[in-house]
């Protein structure tokens, strides 16, 4: 049995499918008024449930200056309101990326919970109540404190550093490739059964722009990455070729931005494992990195970015920037 003492969870809606109900014409659309925001069934007795309906956005309108927002809303929370957890409602699309902002740059003292839903308030099987519900049971668990940002969809916890949207309408979703969820809901418990080794957090005051993202393929050239050498262009991440290697013809236009002190992370397009130098041959992880390209282990290429843009914002440049964006596991 979970034994909660009272505690106060601050909700901070910020819009998605789970604030949006369908029409008569079955369309998705946005409310006014947030079904979720109104619903008191969770939990009485245990939750003091303290509602801030911060944004109504479809996640595909959000942006790492709203990330930045929310991050400044948990701080304002942590530091000035009695708060013992948060839960975030947010659309799938960028919950991911919302997530591991925060994750990168909130000291872990509170817990922080994502959630989301597949099918909105009005939809048959909606699973934005129970979602909800589920978040705040772990964002009320004693065992959640130290584990990072989290995200719960779907009766599974995962960390915001590895999980990531799989499915365009799947309930089932979200995924942690490679390694897995870190926590099940249970009917009557919260179960946790592995945990980050690591974690770092990187606080910002501000967020940059010119932080890109591109992807390999086979026959690739260097016209879109010629196209980022751009003075406002402050870094670039690739999501390259299996272990990490690029096509040939990119190689100019990767030297070009590197010459310009262009950082540029590398990745891996598959969707398990970690980039790595392995391959010597033209294009290979290994000449890559003799060029300068930062191999990232382990994050997707929307995680990356957001590493990456992180770094740059904290004033991170050179082998400490590289050092940074590189080290996601170790
Ligand atoms: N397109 C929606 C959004 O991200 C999907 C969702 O919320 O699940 O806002």
């Amino acid at each position: 049995m979970e034994v909660f003492k009272l505690k106060n969870i601050l909700a901070i809606h910020t819009g998605g499918t789970i604030s949006m109900s369908q029409n008569e014409n079955g369309e998705v659309v946005p409310n006014n008024e947030n079904p979720i925001a109104s619903q008191q069934v969770i939990l009485k007795g245990k939750i003091n449930l303290i509602t801030d309906e911060m944004f109504n956005l479809p996640s595909p309108h959000v942006t790492p200056e709203v990330m930045f927002e929310i991050k400044k809303r948990i701080q304002k929370a942590e530091a000035e309101e009695k708060i013992d957890g948060v839960v975030i409602t947010h659309g799938t699309d960028t919950l991911e990326e919302t997530a591991y902002f925060l994750d990168l740059t909130l000291q872990n003292t509170i817990p922080v919970v994502l959630t989301g839903a597949m099918r909105s308030s009005n939809e048959v099987g909606s699973d934005g109540l129970y979602n909800f519900q589920s978040a705040i049971r772990v964002a009320a668990d004693d065992q959640s404190y130290g584990k990072g940002v989290l995200v719960v969809m779907n009766d599974e916890i995962h960390t915001a550093r590895y999980v990531t949207k799989t499915h365009t309408t799947n309930v089932a979703t979200f995924r942690t490739p490679t390694f897995g969820p870190i926590g099940l809901l249970e009917k009557e418990q919260v179960i946790f059964f592995q945990s980050l080794i690591n974690s770092e957090v990187c606080d910002v005051d501000h967020v940059e722009k010119g932080v890109y993202l591109l992807k390999a393929y086979a026959g690739m050239d260097g016209m879109q990455i010629d196209a980022l050498n751009q003075e406002s262009t402050k870094g670039l991440v690739i999501e390259g070729l299996g272990a990490g290697n690029l096509p040939p013809k990119t190689l100019p236009a990767v030297q070009r931005l590197l010459d310009n002190n262009i950082p540029i992370v590398m990745v891996s397009r598959c969707y398990n494992g970690i980039a790595q130098g392995i391959y010597d041959y033209e294009g290979g992880g290994i000449q890559l990195q003799k060029m300068g390209v930062t191999l990232c282990k382990g994050l997707n290429g929307q995680k990356a970015r957001i590493k990456l843009l992180i770094g740059i914002s904290a004033g991170k440049s050179g082998e400490d920037l590289k050092h940074f964006v590189s080290d996601a596991i170790s």
